[in-house]
C-alpha cells in the first residue's frame, strides 16, 4: 500500500485529504499511465462526488485521454460500461460503505476488475513524480456524456429469467444503486417497494448492510408480506439479503446458496473465495460439483484468480460477488436479479438456508503495533507447528491452518494496530479450546517481536 492508495483505491475525508487538487493529479497520473485512449467515469451519491469527478476529468483530458461521463452510477454500472464502450479504463468516485464525509477514487481495468496493487503503485509513482503527460491544444481529450442503464438492463434480462412475479423490497441506502437496482427488479417483472432510494448523499442508515442497519428493510418485508428484501452499500457492489420471514441472512449462508445456484445454472466448476470464508461453502458446494479455491482478501484477488484460471462464481463473505459470465466487477445489482431467479427455480430463501451447514465462528483482536506485525507473523508461522496438529497451511494472506473439521486464520489488520484471529469449528467446545491456544500463541509472538 502506498501513500495514497489503500486496500480499495484512495479513500479519505473529502475536501480534507481528498481534495480537488489531488483528484486532478490522479486524473493526470492515470492519463499518463494509459498514454491515450478512453476512460469511463461514474460517481456515487456523495455531496463531494461531482467536485472530485470534474477534477479527475480535467486531469484526464489534459493528457489527451477521451472521457465518457456516465454521471451517477453504481460501481457495477461503471464496470459494465467499460466493456460496453470498449474503454481502456474506468474510474469510480466512491467511498463504498464509509460515512458520508468520505469519498474515494478507484480505478478499473478493461475486463472490469479493479486495478491490482502493482498497477496502483505505478499510478502512485507517476503521481509522486509530478511528471505528467501534457498534450498540445489540438490533442486535448474530448468529453461526452452517456447513460448505459438501458443497455445494462437489456443485457441482464438476456441472462436472467423469472417464470413468476415476486414482491421485492429494495433498500439502496440512499446510495448509487438507488435507481438501477429497483429498475432492474421491475423489469424482471416483480412488484418493487423502494426504501432509502433518494440519492441525496445524506444517508438514512449505516451503509454497510448488516442485521442492525437493515432493521427497516426487515420490518418492511414482514409488513408487506414480501418474498425477499435486497440491500446494497454506497456503491452497490455488495448485496445483503433479508429472507421472506424478515430475517437478515448471514453472509456466509448467502455465499453458499448463490455459489450452489451458480453451479446449477452454469455447470460444475471452480468457486473462488477468500481465506476468511468458512467451511460451510466447501461442504455445501462439494456435492453439487464445486471446487473451492481461496485467495487473498479483497475483490481484486478474487477477480484476478477468475481472470487467470476461470471459475463459475467468485464471492467474499462480505456480500461481494462476481459472476464471470457477466463480468469481473463485483455487482450487487445483478446479484439481486440472480437471487430472484434462484427463488423462482428453487424456493424461498428461508427454506433454502436450512440446507446450509452452520459451524461455530469465533473472532479475536490482539493489540500489535504496526512496526511489529511482520516479525510477529514470522514468529507465528514458526510456532503454529508446535501448537496445532493441522493438515494444511495456506499463507497467501496471513496464515490459515486447516484440519478436517476446523480452521484458524491469523492475519494482521491492514488499517489498525491489531492482529486478527478468526476460527471455525464444528462444536462450541472445540472452538473455545482452539481460540485459547491461538490467543496465547499470538500474544507471545507479539511480545517477542
Ligand atoms: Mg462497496
Amino acid at each position: 500500500m502506498g501513500k495514497y492508495f489503500g486496500t480499495s483505491g484512495i479513500r479519505e475525508v473529502a475536501n480534507e485529504k481528498l481534495t480537488p487538487e489531488l483528484a486532478l493529479k490522479v486524473g493526470k497520473a492515470l492519463g499518463t499511465y494509459l498514454g491515450g485512449g478512453t476512460v469511463v467515469i461514474g460517481k456515487d451519491t456523495r455531496t463531494s462526488g461531482e467536485m472530485l469527478k470534474q477534477a479527475v476529468i480535467s486531469g484526464l483530458l489534459s493528457t489527451g485521454v477521451d472521457v465518457i461521463d456516465i454521471g451517477l452510477a453504481p460501481t457495477p454500472l461503471t464496470g459494465f460500461a467499460i466493456g460496453l464502450y470498449e474503454a481502456d479504463a474506468g474510474v469510480t468516485i466512491t467511498a463504498s460503505h464509509n460515512p458520508p464525509e468520505y469519498n474515494g477514487i478507484k480505478v478499473w481495468q478493461p475486463n472490469g476488475m479493479a486495478y491490482t496493487p502493482e498497477m496502483e503503485n505505478e499510478l502512485e509513482a507517476i503521481l509522486e513524480s509530478g511528471n505528467f503527460r501534457k498534450v498540445a491544444w489540438n490533442e486535448i481529450g474530448t468529453l461526452r456524456r452517456a447513460d448505459p442503464k438501458a443497455e445494462y438492463i437489456k443485457k441482464a434480462l438476456e441472462m436472467v429469467h423469472l417464470d413468476n412475479s415476486y414482491t421485492v423490497v429494495v433498500d439502496s441506502g440512499n446510495g448509487a444503486g438507488s435507481i438501477l437496482s429497483p429498475y432492474l427488479q421491475c423489469e424482471l417483472g416483480n412488484r418493487v417497494i423502494s426504501l432509502n432510494s433518494h440519492p441525496s448523499g445524506f444517508f438514512v442508515r449505516e451503509l454497510e448492510p448488516n442485521a442492525k442497519s437493515l432493521s427497516a428493510l426487515a420490518k418492511t418485508v414482514k409488513a408487506m408480506k414480501a418474498d425477499i428484501g435486497i440491500a446494497h452499500d454506497g456503491d452497490a457492489d455488495r448485496i445483503g439479503v433479508v429472507d421472506d420471514e424478515g430475517n437478515f441472512v448471514e453472509y456466509e449462508v448467502m455465499l453458499s446458496l448463490m455459489a450452489g445456484y451458480m453451479l446449477k445454472k452454469f455447470g460444475k466448476g471452480k468457486i473462488v473465495t477468500t481465506v476468511d470464508a468458512g467451511f460451510a461453502l466447501d461442504d455445501y458446494v462439494k456435492p453439487l460439483g464445486g471446487e473451492v479455491i481461496r485467495t487473498r482478501v479483497g475483490d481484486v484477488a478474487v477477480a484476478d484468480e477468475l481472470a487467470r484460471h476461470g471459475g463459475v462464481f467468485g464471492g467474499e463473505p462480505s456480500g461481494t460477488w462476481m459472476i464471470p459470465q457477466w463480468n469481473l466487477t463485483p455487482d450487487g445489482i445483478f446479484a439481486g436479479a440472480l437471487v430472484l431467479e434462484m427463488i423462482d427455480r428453487l424456493g424461498p430463501v428461508s427454506e433454502l438456508a436450512k440446507e446450509v451447514p452452520r459451524y461455530v465462528t469465533l473472532r479475536a483482536k490482539i493489540p500489535c503495533p504496526n512496526e511489529k506485525k511482520a516479525r510477529a507473523m514470522e514468529l507465528i508461522a514458526q510456532e503454529v507447528l508446535k501448537t496445532f496438529d493441522y493438515e494444511r497451511l495456506i499463507d497467501i494472506d496471513g496464515i490459515r491452518i486447516e484440519s478436517e473439521d476446523w480452521w484458524i486464520l491469523f492475519r494482521p489488520s491492514g488499517t489498525e494496530p491489531i492482529m486478527r484471529i478468526t476460527l471455525e469449528a464444528h462444536t462450541e467446545e472445540k472452538a473455545k479450546e482452539l481460540m485459547e491456544k491461538a490467543e496465547r500463541l499470538v500474544r507471545e509472538a507479539v511480545e517477542r517481536a
